[in-house]
Parts: C-alpha cells; structure tokens; sequence
C-alpha cells in the first residue's frame, strides 16, 4: 500500500502557488493518491488582488469575493487534474480551516508552501507554521525563495 493516499494542496494562488501545486500533483502521482484542493478566504477582505480585477460592490461582498475565489480555485484545480468534488473553499483562519478539512476527509499529507504573501524568504509563515503544528497528519513545506 502507498504511503499517502489523500493530498491536500493549500493553494493562496500566490506567484509561488504553482511550484507548491506542481509538488503535490507530483507525490499524488507517485503515490497514486486522491488529491484535494484547498483555498480559505480569510476573515472578510473588503477586496484582494488575488482573487483578479476590483469586483464592483453590489449587494454582499463576501459572497462575490467567495464566487471570484472558487473561480480562481476551479482554475487552479483544473491545471493540477483535480476534480470538483475535490475542491474546498472555507471562510475563516487559513490555518484552523486546512486542518479541519483535512481531518474531516482523512488527509495524510498536507502540501503547504513555506511563505505566501507574507512570509519572508527563509521564514516557515504563520499559515505553514499553524498547520505545522496543529495537522494531526504529515505536512510537506514547499521551500519558496524570493528569486
Ligand atoms: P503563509 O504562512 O501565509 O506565508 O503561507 C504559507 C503557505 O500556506 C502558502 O504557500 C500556502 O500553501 C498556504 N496558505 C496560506 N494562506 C492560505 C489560504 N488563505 N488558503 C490556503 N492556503 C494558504
């Protein structure tokens, strides 16, 4: 039997995000494991870039910058092969939702990158950091340098 067999990418579509997507796409294969997706907005952004151009304000903003996340989510599912039901958006603290996802669907190896947006070349971010620390499964962190 494989030594993994359910990936769960962490993907905060960064520049760096396809480095980190290209790694778990890699160990699926080699494992021949299921592999899931997973972005969580965090706590209400008035608006991101990330998530594309500025989305005009009309009714419940949350809820347009979640359709233009799962957008980009589906987008990023699709270059790495991964199917929609393997697909999770959450709302909340990226770091609580990824373990909690991943232990609902019985994740055995968390692929993080080692910074996003916020971390410093060297620096394990606080997002890597939380997971590290609170996944009751393996967790691979992606090392990302500031070229
Ligand atoms: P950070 O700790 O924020 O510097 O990010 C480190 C890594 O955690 C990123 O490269 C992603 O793999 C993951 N990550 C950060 N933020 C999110 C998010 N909002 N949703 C999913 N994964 C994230």
């Amino acid at each position: 039997m494989s030594c993994y067999q359910h990936i769960l990418l962490a993907a905060d579509f960064t520049e760096h995000g396809k480095k980190v997507a290209d790694k778990a796409k890699q160990l699926a294969k080699l494992h021949q494991a299921r592999l899931s997706i997973i972005h969580v907005m965090d706590n209400i952004p008035i608006t991101d870039a990330i998530y594309g151009p500025i989305i005009p304000f009309d009714g419940d903003l949350t809820e347009q910058l979640m359709v233009a996340a799962k957008k980009q989510l589906a987008k990023m599912a699709a270059d790495s092969d991964i199917l929609e039901t393997n697909q999770y958006m959450e709302l909340g603290s990226p770091k609580r939702k990824i373990v909690k996802i991943a232990k609902e669907q019985n994740v055995d190896l968390i692929v993080v990158g080692s910074h996003g947006r916020h971390g410093l070349a060297l620096l394990l971010g606080s997002t890597a950091n939380g997971v590290l620390h609170h996944a009751a499964c393996d967790v691979l962190a992606v090392r990302l340098k500031n070229d």
